[in-house]
């Protein structure tokens, strides 16, 4: 059976809510430019998710979006700054941050784009050059 446990998260400041529901797509570690230049911080932990399992539940008008390519349309909180969640929409799919959905069950299974890395971490997963095969990447595992 699927886990179709309902999970609820939120900005810094609380001003937008939402749930989760469900068992993502994938988790993972994230170490490309984009991610790290946006969150300002060296890694991104993502929790891959289908439109439909992401409800916001407060605060809907004050999630402030930004693309720098259409394939990422980044939301963030216009009152805390604090981000909340990026759509892929040429994927058909949306990453919310593991970071700020703090009861939910997180278990990474691999980084991604670790070719790009700024902090080199040991943990066993493997580390992908890019993204795997059936994603459209190479599916190159480099050392750790
Ligand atoms: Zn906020
Ligand atoms: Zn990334």
């Amino acid at each position: 059976m699927a886990n179709e446990k309902t999970y609820e998260g939120s900005c810094f400041c609380g001003a937008v809510r939402f749930t989760v529901t469900g068992e993502p797509l994938a988790m993972g570690y994230c170490h490309c430019e984009s991610c790290r230049h946006w969150s300002a911080s060296p890694v991104n932990a993502y929790t891959l998710r289908k439109p439909g399992a992401v409800e916001i539940t407060q605060g809907a008008d004050n999630i402030g979006s930004y693309c720098r390519t259409p394939r990422s349309h980044r939301k963030w909180c216009k009152s805390c700054g604090g981000h909340i969640y990026t759509e892929h929409p040429t994927k058909g799919f949306i990453d919310v941050y593991a970071a700020i959905i703090p009861d939910f069950p997180y278990r990474p299974t691999v980084h991604v784009h670790y070719e790009e890395t700024v902090l080199r971490i040991k943990d066993g997963l493997p580390k992908l050059k890019d993204i795997r095969k059936e994603r459209g990447g190479s599916g190159v595992i480099l050392p750790e």
